[in-house]
């Protein structure tokens, strides 16, 4: 066995697999929506949780405090119980990264927010016995929030927004007033780093893992746009998204036209070489958040998020200006195109959306091919069209 580094441990083996460790920027839409919805769902899970046990600990410093002491920890017990009801509440929603990332950082806040508000309460006063054990129980929390890091799938620059606060929380709380109390001090801190680093640790090794899944199962091998399975989480998003929203969405359903002649005459690898660019040239023509769906063979579903009909049509304009590649004989590849929206009639959900797509692909082929459906059967022409 070969040693490991901390590099190969982590699974990065190229320069882009260590960027995406240090931020979303490069992340693609599957990797983002599914990242959210795993730190919404443990966001929840735990917020719920917190929701329950926080104002049930009263119970410990009804026991084991003074009566000022518990009395004036309920308070702050039941807000924050009240805090974590809303989180686990907005955490339930449709995931989305910036909504995920919010409420770990409001979850996460909680605690600290607690802690300090606590801290003059519980350190202000000579406790002794039982009394001293629970204001040390206080102490840990800020740790317990931090170990909590080591749930969620982050990048670095992630981690590092969540972590440093928290650790000036606990540098801040432990900071020696006296000479006598350094030793505390330090080796509080130190603790606080050592857990840091095991969390910083779970939380790149979480999220490599879900890349290299995530990316495997999204992601078209030959084609590199995204797969069916893939793109119907995304239809699925973007039609709801829409649908609350009320804005629009539209997409082409492509089928390139006398594909299996490229096969049969040429070989399935020419073939192959064309599926590849024709997919790649369609991304070429798109916006940030558009995106190209291998919907099965030589069909693709292009999802326009915000666009309506008309900009789709002049979208499926743009792509056949620009061509999606030659076929092996030097004519050019051309598709036959089917626009849909989501706020036509006949649509309920994606599943209707893309089968209007497609019902109009089918009327553009019959038409001759090389030319697109539009809304109101308006028509737009490859350039190539007139050669059919
Ligand atoms: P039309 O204009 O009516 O769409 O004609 P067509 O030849 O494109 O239609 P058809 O659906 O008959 O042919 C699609 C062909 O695409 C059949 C299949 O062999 C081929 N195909 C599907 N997936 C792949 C692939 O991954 N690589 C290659 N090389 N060919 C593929
Ligand atoms: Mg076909
Ligand atoms: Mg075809």
């Amino acid at each position: 066995m070969t040693p490991m580094n901390l590099r190969e441990s982590l699974g990065i083996h190229t320069k882009d697999q260590l960027f995406e460790l240090f931020t979303a920027a490069q992340h693609g839409a599957p990797i983002s929506t599914h990242r959210a919805s795993m730190i919404q769902a443990r966001v929840f899970f735990f917020s719920a949780v917190f929701a329950v046990l926080v104002p049930l600990w009263f119970l410990l410093d009804l026991w084991l405090l003074p009566n000022e002491l518990w009395i004036e920890l309920l308070i702050v017990r039941l807000s924050s119980a009240v805090v974590f009801v809303i989180i686990a509440w907005q955490a339930a929603r449709d995931p989305e990264l910036w909504r995920a990332r919010l409420l770990l950082g409001a979850m996460l806040a909680v605690t600290p927010v607690f802690h300090l508000v606590t801290d003059h309460v519980i350190n202000g006063d000579e406790l002794t016995g039982m009394a001293r054990v629970v204001a040390e129980i206080y102490a840990l929390l800020p740790f317990v929030m931090v170990a909590g890091l080591t749930l969620f799938p982050l990048t670095l620059s992630e981690f590092v927004a969540y972590a440093a606060p928290m650790f000036f929380v606990a540098v801040y709380t432990a900071f020696p007033e006296t000479a006598a109390e350094l030793p505390q001090a330090v080796s509080t801190v130190w603790l606080m780093l050592l857990i840091l680093g095991v969390a910083l640790f779970s939380a790149l090794s979480q999220l490599r893992y879900m890349l290299s899944q995530v990316s495997r199962a999204s992601y078209d091998v030959l084609t590199g746009v995204l797969t069916r399975r893939a793109g119907i989480e995304m239809l699925d998003l973007q039609f709801r998204l829409a649908t609350m929203n009320q804005t629009p969405l539209s997409l082409l359903y492509l089928d390139l036209d006398h594909f299996k002649i490229i096969n049969d005459s040429f070989g399935h690898e020419a073939g192959d070489k064309v599926l590849k660019t024709a997919a790649q040239k369609m991304g070429e023509s798109l916006r940030k958040g558009d995106a190209v769906i291998r919907w099965g063979g030589e069909e693709f579903v292009v999802v326009l998020p915000n666009a309506d009909g008309k900009e789709a049509g002049m979208i499926a304009d743009r792509v056949m200006h620009a061509g999606i590649g030659m076929r092996p004989d030097d004519t050019p590849v051309t598709a036959s195109v089917g626009v849909a929206e989501s706020s036509e009639s006949d649509v309920r959900d994606w599943k209707s959306q893309v089968e209007l797509g497609d019902h109009r692909m089918y009327q553009a082929k019959t038409n001759g091919r090389a030319r697109c459906v539009g809304l109101d059967d308006e028509l737009i022409l490859w350039p190539e069209a007139k050669q059919d």
